[in-house]
């Protein structure tokens, strides 16, 4: 199997991370700032069974200014360009938020969503991690816009495997 899969998301959720990650070199540049990724950026995995294409895309933002402007251009590009769309969210976006960018995108492709930084739900939220991943979870339920939802750390590497697993159905 092979295809495109386009990250998007909102800037700082951990796209970069994710997709350095996934192919294995620092070839995305991962910051604290938001909107360093300006261009989409391709990377790609391959194994045995599977050929992958990440696209690293600025992120999905406001544009009230003209290179926000251009970098939403380059979102909607790489989503043109997708077999599959992941979604990235973090723990911090109300999924009430997500949610409503998601449908406003109106994609052509199957969008699969993937909550980051699960890891930080540890030193928040101690004993109830799994209750508080289970409450981002629920808050998805009966939303037919994307066709799977995964937990997952980029930076500890938690959960990708499903994730990527998850991925390579919809090539
Ligand atoms: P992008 O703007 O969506 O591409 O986000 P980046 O990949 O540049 O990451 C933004 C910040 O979030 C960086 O400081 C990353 O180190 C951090 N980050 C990314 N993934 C994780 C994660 O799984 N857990 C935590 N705690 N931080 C993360
Ligand atoms: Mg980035």
């Amino acid at each position: 199997r092979s295809g495109f899969v386009s990250i998007i998301g909102r800037p700082n959720v951990g796209k970069s991370t994710l997709m350095n990650r996934f192919v294995g070199e620092k070839i995305s540049i991962v910051t604290p700032k938001a909107q360093t990724t300006r261009h989409r950026i391709a990377g790609i995995l391959s194994s045995e069974n599977y050929q992958i294409v990440f696209i690293d895309t600025p992120g999905i933002l406001d544009p009230a200014y003209k290179l926000q402007e251009k970098m939403m251009e380059a979102m909607h590009k790489a989503v043109q360009d997708a077999d599959v769309v992941l979604y990235l969210t973090d723990i911090t976006e109300s999924p009430d938020e997500v949610k409503s960018r998601i449908s406003s995108l109106q994609l052509q492709v199957p969008c699969m969503l993937a909550i980051n930084k699960i890891d930080l739900l540890k030193s928040a939220a101690g004993e109830d991690k799994e209750q508080t991943v289970e409450s981002f979870l629920q808050a998805y339920q009966a939303f037919p816009a994307v066709v799977k939802i995964l937990p997952i750390s980029a930076q500890e590497g938690w959960g990708l495997d499903q994730l990527l697993a998850a991925l390579i159905e919809y090539l």
